[in-house]
């Protein structure tokens, strides 16, 4: 029997622009992804045997009702997925503690999917050929295959077009959630009914200069998010809790996927520790402070 636990961190997306169209329906995008210093934690235990079974725990403050506790959670699903890929059988133990909320935009159930698969490779006898993992996540999800990875990356295509960015500058990030969810489904929706048509493909990822009054308008241009008006139409509270953001000091603000996180972007801990402290004032929203991994 062998144990591997993982950290599965949450994303933003430091801007996000929907570039085509496929025949499926699924929508090109053209987006810098960033792992944060804030997750769930994956536990997975393989006991290999003839048989295969499945056990699987759910903890955390982030355990709400809307999670499920059982082989449909994404991170079950994807260690079924795994043993079937690589024609492997056993026992499977996967415990997970969770913290992000869910419908959040903050990426968290395709974290926990990656970070089932990440343990699950480490501990096979023999890891799947290249290309396998990848395969097995974008099936999972269109945001599967940028957890596979551990840091910052360009993120094309539905999601399965992944290249690791070198690093990202300091910044500091205060992310603001409105106490509610909002499904990613929805949002595409509304984009597509609001008779919104794809932009043309940057190409390249953009410049992230360090945030500084100065650069201020420079990330505010770099953090467009094309889903942030259908977004908002859905849920209002998005641009009450980016003003609000930005009355705290924020040098830009940005939304994270599909809404409904948005976050302020500061150029120090203690500015936007201050922002947090000061709270966004609406009702059941909450605020905290967060860095993206491989920054500064
Ligand atoms: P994205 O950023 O990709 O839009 P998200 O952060 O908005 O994702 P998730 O946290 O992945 O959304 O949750 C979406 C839905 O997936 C949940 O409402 C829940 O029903 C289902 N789900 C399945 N597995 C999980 C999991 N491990 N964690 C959270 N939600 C899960």
């Amino acid at each position: 029997m062998a144990t591997r636990r993982e950290f599965a961190p949450a994303k933003v997306n430091f801007g996000l622009r929907i570039v085509g169209r496929r025949p499926s329906g699924y929508h090109e995008l053209e987006s810098v992804f960033a792992p944060l210093d804030w997750g769930d934690d994956v536990e997975v235990e393989w006991r290999p045997g003839a048989a295969s079974s499945f056990r699987f725990e759910l903890t955390g403050p982030g355990a709400t009702p809307d999670v499920p506790s059982d082989e449909r959670n994404l991170a079950a699903r994807a260690a079924r997925d795994y043993l079937d890929r690589a024609g492997e059988t056993g026992a499977v133990s996967i415990r997970l503690h969770k913290r992000l909320p869910a419908a959040a935009g903050l990426g968290g159930g395709s974290s926990d999917a990656a970070a089932v698969l990440r343990a699950l490779d480490r501990l096979a006898p023999k890891s799947l050929p290249p290309g396998g993992l990848a395969e097995l996540a974008v099936a999972l999800g269109a945001d599967v295959p940028f957890f596979l990875g551990s840091g910052p990356a360009w993120v094309r295509g539905i999601g399965e077009r992944v290249e690791p960015l070198a690093g990202l500058p300091d910044v500091w990030l205060v992310l603001a959630h409105p106490g509610s969810r909002l499904e990613t489904a929805r949002v595409f929706a509304g984009y597509a009914q609001a008779g919104r048509r794809p932009g043309p493909a940057l190409g390249a990822p953009p410049e992230l200069p360090p945030a500084s009054n100065a650069t201020a308008g420079v990330w505010r241009e770099a953090l467009r998010n094309d889903l942030e008006p259908a977004a908002r139409e859905l849920c209002p509270a998005i641009e009450t809790l980016q003003a609000r953001l930005q009355a705290l000091g924020a040098l830009a603000t940005g939304l994270s996927g599909s809404g409904p996180t948005v976050y302020g972007l500061f150029a120090s801990r203690p500015a936007a520790e201050a922002a947090a402290e000061a709270g966004v004032g609406l009702g059941p929203a909450w605020t905290r402070v967060a860095q993206a991994l491989g920054s500064g």
